[in-house]
C-alpha cells in the first residue's frame, strides 16, 4: 500500500538521487535539487512530510537540512507564543 501517494507526482522520480544529496548543506550545492524542486507539483507534501519525520539528510521540499531545521523552530516559537497568548 502506498501510504504517501504524493510521491507518484514527484518531480524527481527516476532522476539521479544524488543530487538530492549534495555533499555540504550549502546553497550552490544544493541549487540542481531546488531547480526541480521549484515545478514539481507535490512541494508541500514533500516538505510537510521531512519536516513530520525529522529527515535529516538532503533536499526535500526545497529546503535543505539546515532550512527545514530553521522552519522547525520558527514553528516551535510561533507555537509556544500562541500558547502563551492563549495563558495570558
Ligand atoms: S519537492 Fe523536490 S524532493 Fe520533494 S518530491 Fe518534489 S522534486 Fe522530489
Amino acid at each position: 500500500m502506498n501510504t504517501q501517494p504524493w510521491r507518484a507526482k514527484a518531480a524527481c522520480r527516476g532522476l539521479d538521487p544524488s543530487i538530492f544529496y549534495p555533499s555540504a548543506d550549502e546553497e550552490d550545492e544544493a541549487a540542481p535539487a531546488k531547480e526541480v524542486c521549484a515545478v514539481c507539483p507535490v512541494q508541500v507534501e514533500c516538505l510537510e512530510h521531512a519536516l513530520g519525520f525529522r529527515e535529516r539528510e538532503g533536499v526535500w521540499g526545497g529546503a535543505t537540512e539546515r532550512e527545514r531545521r530553521r522552519i522547525i523552530r520558527q514553528r516551535r516559537r510561533a507555537a509556544y507564543a500562541a500558547a502563551a497568548k492563549r495563558s495570558a
